[in-house]
């Protein structure tokens, strides 16, 4: 029953996406339990992809992170986290299921559209990365 962490990335923010992808996760039967918009600063932004330090991938994808307003969200409902992956859909968009956000809306492996929680640890580790607990709707409102 975990909480997840779901973000809107520049690219979805940019394309006015952030009605369409909220939309999607009020029809899953997702529940939104806390939301911001922001802009990520490159110190902030090379935290949160410090797992992918290193990789050929990591200058290019802080910079793209940094490069426009986000939505963060809260994402809440039973397995959350699973079900927010599978709605967002493989990270390369030219692979991911017909009928999923990056699917639809991705434009390369980098420009996703979404990003989302991969388990309960990191679920935990990137809500508190934007969240403090008082601003996290609780269970049974
Ligand atoms: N990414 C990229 N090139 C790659 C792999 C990943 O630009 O070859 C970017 C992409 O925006 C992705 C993010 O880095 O969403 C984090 O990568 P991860 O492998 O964690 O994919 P995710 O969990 O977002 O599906
Ligand atoms: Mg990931």
């Amino acid at each position: 029953m975990a909480n997840t962490l779901g973000i809107i990335k520049p690219d979805g923010v940019k394309r006015k996406l952030v009605g369409n992808v909220i939309s999607r996760i009020e029809r899953d039967g997702l529940i939104l339990r806390g939301v911001k918009v922001l802009k990520l600063s490159k110190d902030q932004a090379q935290k949160f992809y410090a797992v992918h330090e290193g990789k050929p991938f990591y200058n290019s994808l802080v910079e793209f992170m940094t490069s426009g307003p986000i939505v963060v969200m809260v994402i809440g409902g039973h397995d959350s986290i699973d079900r927010w992956r599978n709605l967002m859909g493989a990270t390369d968009p030219a692979k991911a299921r017909y009928n999923t956000i990056r699917r639809e809306y991705g434009t390369s492996i980098e420009k996703n559209v979404v990003h989302g929680s991969d388990s309960e640890a990191t679920a935990k580790t990137e809500v508190a990365f934007f969240f403090n607990d008082d601003e996290i709707l609780p269970k049974g409102i």
